[in-house]
């Protein structure tokens, strides 16, 4: 399949469903999990039961996490993040789902009701027992190292950033709404995924098994370009650019 009738039967289609990861926000300047210099070579990600178990392990976490906050204050939505607004405000998209937790697609302006954050955000800080939300910039400009690591101010129970962190369980509604939307794709399109990572990556299949057109957008090869029906391996800026004017067309 060529772009152009990928872009023939997009345009027709009212039950799309986006699935995005890393790649999407590189474009953004958030750094891949494993680039080089990135905040995540300079601190590990710290897994729950640690978390749970050790001020060391959270102060480790809180470091991270600040280096994260400081970071995500300077990055802005790219033209991937905006395309899929606009297909939301068409009344084409059935869903977004994403692997990432920098919060781009919400500040790009995709409504709630049609986003699952799979691994959680770091746009939000959270009681891990009473789940009182609180805002990051509160949280981070108050804590420092040397001081306890944050706790809730109603019940005392530790916060944490609402990503799903390592060792921790995969949100019960999310992973519901992500595997509907799977079910009911006429078309699936992955954005900057590798589709390594599991449960995630199971989500194309299914879409593919329900009848959908699969279309990958990523730089490498993923384990599922056998099964897809459109594969796009250039940056995901120049897909979206060279996409749109087609959709635009008549
Ligand atoms: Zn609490």
């Amino acid at each position: 399949m060529e772009l152009n009738e990928f872009a023939a039967r997009l345009k027709k289609s009212r039950a799309v469903v986006f699935f995005t990861g890393a790649g999407i926000s590189t474009e953004s300047g958030v750094p891949d999990f494993r680039s080089p210099g990135g905040v995540w070579t300079k601190y590990q990600p710290v897994l729950f039961q640690d978390f749970l178990a050790s001020e060391a392990a959270r102060v480790r976490h809180w470091q991270l996490k600040k280096a994260t906050y400081e970071l995500f204050k300077t990055v802005k939505a790219n033209i991937g993040h905006y395309a899929i607004c606009e297909f939301e405000q068409r009344g084409q998209l059935l869903g977004l789902i994403t692997q990432n937790i920098d919060g781009l697609h919400k500040l790009a302006g995709t409504s709630e009701a049609k986003l699952v954050e799979l691994h959680g955000t770091d746009r939000l800080v959270t009681c891990l027992k009473c789940g009182k939300p609180f805002q990051p910039a509160d949280v981070y400009e108050k804590w420092h190292e040397g001081l306890p690591t944050p706790t809730c101010d109603s019940c005392g129970g530790y916060l944490k950033s609402a990503n799903v962190s390592f060792g921790q369980s995969m949100p019960v509604e999310a992973m519901r709404r992500a595997q509907d939307w799977s079910e009911q794709a006429e078309l699936f399109i992955v954005i900057g995924s590798s589709l390594q990572v599991q449960p995630a990556a199971s989500f194309p299949v299914i879409a593919k098994r329900g009848g959908a057109l699969l279309v990958i957008v990523n730089r490498d090869p993923t384990p599922l370009d056998d099964i897809a029906d459109f594969v796009y391996r250039q940056p995901i800026g120049k897909f979206f650019s060279e996409l749109l004017p087609l959709m635009a067309d008549g």
